[in-house]
C-alpha cells in the first residue's frame, strides 16, 4: 500500500470540465500520511546546505512551513498577485488552468542563500518555473524542488530540469 498516494482524493472536473484535481487536503488530514510526506519530501536533500524553503500559494505553504521547522530555517511564502503587503517582484506564468502572476518580497532571499522550492503537485511547471525565476532575480541558489505529486504526462519536470534544477515528487499520476 502507497500510503501518501492512496490518501490523496481525486475530484474529477474540478475546477473546470476535464481537471482531476489532486486534493491533497485528504493526506493533510491523515496525521501519519502528513507526517511521512514530510519525511520523504527532505530525505533527497539529507546533507545538502538549505538556508531557506520557499513554497508557493496556497497548499505549499503548508508543507513549507512544516519543511521549514524540520530544516530550522527561514521560511519565504511566493503569493498570488496584489497578496504581499512590501515591496515586491513579480513574475507572470501560464497554469494549466488560465494564467497568472506569481510575487515574492524584496530582500526576502539573500544573494546567496540556498533555497528549497516547495509545492503539492507539479504541472506543466509554470508556476515552478515562475518560483525559480524569483529565487534566482534575488540571487539565490535553488536546491531543488520538492512536490508531493507529479503529473509527469504534462511536462513540468523536464521544463523545470532544463533550467539546470532537481525535481523530487514522492508520487505520479497519469494524465492531467
Ligand atoms: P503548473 O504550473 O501547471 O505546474 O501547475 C501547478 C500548480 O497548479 C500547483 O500550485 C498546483 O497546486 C496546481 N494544480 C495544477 N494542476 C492541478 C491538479 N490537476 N490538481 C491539483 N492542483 C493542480
Amino acid at each position: 500500500m502507497d500510503i501518501i498516494k492512496d490518501s490523496i482524493r481525486t475530484i474529477p472536473d474540478f475546477p473546470e470540465p476535464g481537471i482531476q484535481f489532486r486534493d491533497v487536503t485528504t493526506l493533510f488530514n491523515n496525521a501519519q500520511a502528513f507526517r511521512m510526506a514530510i519525511d520523504m519530501l527532505l530525505h533527497p536533500w539529507t546533507g545538502e546546505r538549505i538556508d531557506k524553503v520557499a513554497a508557493l500559494e496556497a497548499r505549499g505553504f503548508i508543507m513549507g512551513g512544516a519543511i521549514a521547522h524540520q530544516l530550522s530555517v527561514g521560511f519565504v511564502p511566493i503569493r498570488k498577485a496584489g497578496k504581499l503587503p512590501g515591496p515586491r517582484l513579480s513574475e507572470a506564468y501560464t497554469l494549466e488552468y488560465g494564467e497568472a502572476v506569481m510575487e515574492l518580497h524584496e530582500g526576502a532571499i539573500a544573494p546567496g542563500e540556498r533555497v528549497l522550492l516547495v509545492d503539492d503537485l507539479i504541472a506543466t511547471g509554470g508556476t515552478c518555473e515562475a518560483g525559480i525565476k524569483l529565487m534566482r532575480r534575488q540571487q539565490g541558489v535553488v536546491v531543488g524542488c520538492a512536490f508531493i505529486i507529479d503529473l509527469p504526462d504534462l511536462g513540468g519536470r523536464t521544463r523545470v530540469e532544463a533550467l539546470d534544477t532537481r525535481v523530487h515528487a514522492l508520487c505520479e499520476f497519469d494524465g492531467d
